[in-house]
């Protein structure tokens, strides 16, 4: 991992010398992050690349992950959809599982922190075991759009979130209207990471005749796990439409997360799709392909995201940063990275998909512009550093917070 210094040139001298500056309050706190996936999806992307750089600014960080079971993750990824609205049945002992492997995952994991950082929805139960010293804080932090879930689930969460001191999300419009403190903080990208590095037009030529997609056309790409909402589907249907007139290729890069149990059976709906298609390639990568994606976004005439319903989207930012032209949908955090006609191109359906992805193949120009306005954007608002940032001046504002209640004596 490269150190502090390493990003004054990307994000700016003074981005660097206020983090160290910060960091100088918060020297040796112990910072504890929780998710369900050391691999595999947008926030263990993300926590691998923040927990070692928390630690080079001095607070003691690590990161523990959950550890579940099949049936446990047949849950959460029930309550993934739910949360983002989809009808799911959930029977009662469903429920029951999420409990008790929260229980179990209570008696291993460490908790004795200063501040605990709790993941998404899957180790929320962890909670119940929160000190009640005022200076123990515990954060939740949602990576998924809960404002219009599924009733049942969300009330089954609810009581869980309220105990946090806080709950940080990806975007205004995600949150509940709850009486707690609800904080904005946007995901990010590391621009030094090897997902998103520099790389020679040797480098990249290598990664393309390795997985064997020919540069001979256009490449049209879209990065994702192999899950509905990432509607896989219909950006087959879209560039089906976009190959009628204009010669092309389409790479689907994805693998599965370990705690994605949907992930075979939606490849297996996408291979009937791309069968006849030579064109179409799908690529299953191993989880820790970053070298692949990076140099895939980065040959890739258009990048697309097509989801149905998306947290904030990463992908997003990892091929605007590479300056590429993006063809999005206009859900979850997308539209915050994609300024319609300005960083890209929102679109709504697969017609809107094969339109906007023509236009700009058609159109070079207006493709460079717009990939060189997203690399900016990303710049100036999706970068680790500023992420960072965020999060220890959230850890002083509750610091703040515990010196008033003790001022005040409440
Ligand atoms: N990703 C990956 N391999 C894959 C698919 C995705 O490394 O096969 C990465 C992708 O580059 C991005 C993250 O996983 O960094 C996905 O984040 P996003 O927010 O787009 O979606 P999520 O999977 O969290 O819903």
């Amino acid at each position: 991992m490269p150190d502090l210094a390493a990003y004054e040139p990307i994000a700016g001298p003074s981005v660097v010398s206020d983090l160290r500056e910060l960091a100088k309050r918060l020297a040796g706190r112990r910072v504890l992050m929780v998710n369900s996936t050391r691999l595999g999806g947008g926030v263990a992307e993300i926590l691998n690349r923040m927990v070692p750089l928390m630690r080079e600014v001095g607070v003691d960080a690590r990161w523990d992950v959950i550890e579940g079971t099949d049936p446990f993750y047949r849950v959460t990824k029930k309550f993934h959809n739910a949360l983002h609205g989809k009808a799911e049945e959930i029977p009662p002992e469903m429920f029951e599982t999420f409990l008790e492997v929260g229980r179990s995952n209570a008696q291993r994991i460490d908790l004795d922190v200063d501040i605990a950082f709790i993941h998404d929805p899957q180790p929320i139960t962890l909670v119940e075991q929160r000190p009640k010293r005022p200076a123990v804080k515990w954060i939740w932090r949602c990576h998924i759009d809960v404002s219009r879930p599924i009733r049942t689930v969300w009330q089954f969460l609810e009581p869980f979130v309220k105990r946090f001191d806080a709950a940080i999300y990806s975007s205004p419009a995600f949150a509940q209207r709850m009486d707690m403190r609800q904080v904005l903080v946007a995901p990010s990208i590391d621009p030094l990471s090897e997902k998103n590095r520099e790389l020679t037009p040797e480098e990249i030529d290598a990664v393309l005749a390795r997985l064997g997609v020919p540069k001979d056309q256009p490449i049209i790409t879209q990065v994702s796990r192999f899950d509905y909402l990432k509607d896989p589907i219909g950006v087959i249907e879209a560039f089906k439409r976009v190959r009628k007139s204009v010669k092309c290729r389409l790479v689907l890069a994805g693998g599965t997360a370990s705690d994605d149990p949907e992930g075979e059976e939606v490849l297996a709906k996408v291979r009937e799709q791309a069968k006849g298609h030579p064109e179409i390639h799908l690529l299953m990568l191993p989880a820790d392909s970053h070298l692949e994606i990076n140099a895939l976004q980065r040959a890739s005439a258009v990048v697309v995201q097509k989801s149905i319903r998306e947290g904030f989207g990463l992908t997003v930012s990892e091929a605007l940063w590479k300056a590429r032209p993006v063809v999005a949908s206009a859900v979850g955090g997308i539209p915050l990275q994609v300024k319609h006609g300005y960083s890209g191109l929102l679109v709504h359906t697969v017609e809107g998909a094969a339109h906007a992805i023509k236009q700009l193949l058609n159109n070079p120009a207006y493709a460079k512009r717009l990939g060189e306005n997203g690399r900016e954007h990303v710049r100036q608002n999706f970068l680790l550093t500023r992420h960072l940032m965020d999060y220890l001046l959230l850890f002083l504002a509750l610091d703040y917070q515990t010196e008033t209640i003790r001022l005040n004596g409440v």
